[in-house]
């Protein structure tokens, strides 16, 4: 069964809002394109680059675009299923690379500093090509949270579109405390790590250290964990599940997992084929969680 596969090629909305859509997620490579309106066009932002130029080229020419629309990259983490060295000089003359700051000298090492770079913190501001004629450069925003992944940590994003649109995106997490709860918290569109079943990582032939690496906290999130994370962030309109193992993992055990938020998706991205477009429209206003007690609904009958 492919439950990715019902779902809309493109949702409402994709024209006028900013769209996301995951063109190759898992351990052989992680790429996401960011289509962004602007007037008179649409400029494309990549999230991670760690697909070929070329496999990137050809996934971008099926889809209808071209990889001169390309205004830059924006970098989780500089693993190789991340980034592909390739890309320092694939990249259009005029795209830029967002980089972290805990990731400079790995960033200085592969080359990417060698083009026009963009080192940021705590926020990041991506700039897109003016419309023709234009001088304005239009840009969007993110807020950025670092996870304890590996030695040097993976960011995530909280991104904000004109129009009022978000998206959170959280990749090789490790683990997703307060502070990632926090800054991604009821986000319009969740991106979310959902990398392994605990039961076939333990029943894997995978060495024993491995294991310990991916399950001990800094590595990634299992399914159960991504639920949880995903159910207290609680996004507003859609949940999109990355990087999904392709030994330890699959695409029936990563819903079932998520089954409580099956209102919201989940879309599951795969290694070999891109996701539908997904619109990052803002959500329609919703009521709060209340959590009805005896006591409000005896003040309630009262007041009647
Ligand atoms: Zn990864």
């Amino acid at each position: 069964m492919r439950m990715d596969l019902a779902t809309p090629r493109t949702e409402a909305g994709h024209d006028r809002h900013a769209s996301l859509c995951v063109i190759g997620s898992g351990s052989r490579g992680n790429c996401s394109i960011l289509r962004v309106p602007i007037p008179g066009g649409e400029r494309l932002i990549m999230i991670d680059a760690g697909l070929s130029p070329r496999r990137s080229a050809a996934l971008l020419e099926g889809l209808g675009l071209r990889m001169d629309q390309v205004d830059g990259v924006i970098f989780t983490h500089l693993d190789c299923d991340h980034f592909q060295p390739a890309w320092v000089q694939a990249l259009p003359a005029h795209a830029r690379v967002y980089v972290h700051r805990s990731h400079r000298a790995r960033a200085e090492a592969g080359g990417l500093l060698y083009r026009r770079a963009v080192l940021f913190t705590d926020a990041v501001e991506v700039t897109l090509s003016p419309p023709e004629g234009s001088r304005d450069r239009p840009a969007f925003a993110a807020a950025c949270v670092t996870s304890a992944h590996d030695d040097l940590g993976s960011v995530a994003f909280r991104f904000s579109f004109a129009g009022g649109g978000d998206l959170g995106y959280a990749t090789d997490l490790g683990c997703a405390g307060d502070e990632l709860l926090a800054c991604l918290a009821g986000v319009s569109t969740l991106a979310i790590e959902s990398n392994y079943c605990p039961e076939l990582q333990r029943a894997s032939d995978r060495p024993a250290f491995l294991k310990r690496r991916i399950t001990g906290g800094r590595g990634h999130l299992s399914n159960h964990e991504s639920a949880e994370a995903a159910h207290r962030i609680d996004p507003a309109r859609r949940l999109v599940l990355l990087h999904l193992s392709e030994e330890c993992n699959t695409p029936e055990l990563a819903a079932a997992a998520h089954a409580r938020m099956r209102d919201r998706g989940p879309i599951i991205s795969r290694q070999d084929a891109p996701t539908p477009w997904i619109s990052l429209e803002p959500a329609a206003p919703r009521p709060p969680r209340v959590r009805q007690t005896q006591g409000s609904l005896f003040d309630a009958a009262l007041a009647r």
